[in-house]
C-alpha cells in the first residue's frame, strides 16, 4: 500500500511539474482598441479601429508561440465595452496587456509613438519597465519616440497585471499616417512589439 501511495505521489509531482513548465510561458494580451460603432480617430476614411486590428493580427501571426502565448481581445470589427475587456483580461490573468491605439491632434505636426502607464496599476514598476522597452523597440527614423507617460485610463488601473496603452503614432500627421497604414510599417511595428515582449 505504501509503495502504491509513493508511486501515486510521484506521478502527481511529475504531472504538477509538467504543468508548471507549461505555465512558465509568458502570456500577453493584445487589446486592439475601439471597434464596431466606435471608430476611434479618423482621417481621410482611415479609422483607428482598423489600423490597430490589422497590427494586432500581424502580432499574432508573426509571433512564435513556443516563446510567448498571445491572445487577441479583438480580431474582428466588433464593439467590446471597457468593462468586458477588463473582465477578460483579469480572467486570463496574463503577464502583460498592451492596449493598441493611434493618436490624433489638431496640430498636424505632432508625431511619434508614446506609451502610457498608471501609478494606480498594482504593477506600475513592471509596466513602466516594459513600456520603455516597447518604445525603444518601436521608435525609429520613421516614427519618433515620445517616451513613457502617466495616465489613469481605466484599462491601466483595473487590469491586475502590468498594463500599457500604446499610442502608435498620429493619424493627424501625414508621415505617421503613411507609416501606420502601410504594410511595411505595420509589419515593422508588429515585429518590434514581439521582440520587446519576448
Ligand atoms: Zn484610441
Amino acid at each position: 500500500m505504501k509503495k502504491i501511495l509513493a508511486l501515486l505521489s510521484l506521478c502527481l509531482v511529475v504531472v504538477l511539474l509538467s504543468f508548471t513548465s507549461l505555465n512558465n510561458k509568458k502570456l500577453v494580451v493584445i487589446d486592439a482598441a475601439h471597434g464596431g460603432h466606435d471608430n476611434g480617430a479618423a482621417k481621410n476614411e482611415l479609422y483607428e479601429k482598423d489600423i490597430v486590428e490589422q497590427i494586432a493580427k500581424k502580432i499574432f501571426q508573426k509571433n512564435d508561440p513556443s516563446k510567448v502565448e498571445i491572445v487577441l481581445l479583438r480580431d474582428t470589427d466588433n464593439f467590446i465595452s471597457l468593462e468586458d475587456r477588463i473582465n477578460t483580461i483579469n480572467e486570463l490573468n496574463p503577464d502583460l496587456v498592451i492596449s493598441l491605439h493611434t493618436n490624433y491632434h489638431s496640430e498636424n505636426n505632432k508625431s511619434g509613438v508614446e506609451a502610457y502607464v498608471s501609478a494606480k496599476n498594482s504593477q506600475h514598476e513592471a509596466s513602466t519597465e516594459q513600456a520603455r522597452k516597447l518604445i525603444e523597440a518601436i521608435a525609429n527614423e520613421k516614427l519618433q519616440s515620445r517616451g513613457v507617460k502617466q495616465a489613469n485610463f481605466m484599462i491601466l488601473r483595473k487590469s491586475n497585471c502590468p498594463a500599457i496603452t500604446l499610442e502608435l503614432g498620429f493619424l493627424s500627421n501625414e508621415n505617421d499616417r503613411n507609416y501606420l497604414t502601410s504594410e511595411e510599417g505595420q509589419n515593422e511595428i508588429a515585429t518590434n512589439i514581439i521582440k520587446s515582449i519576448q
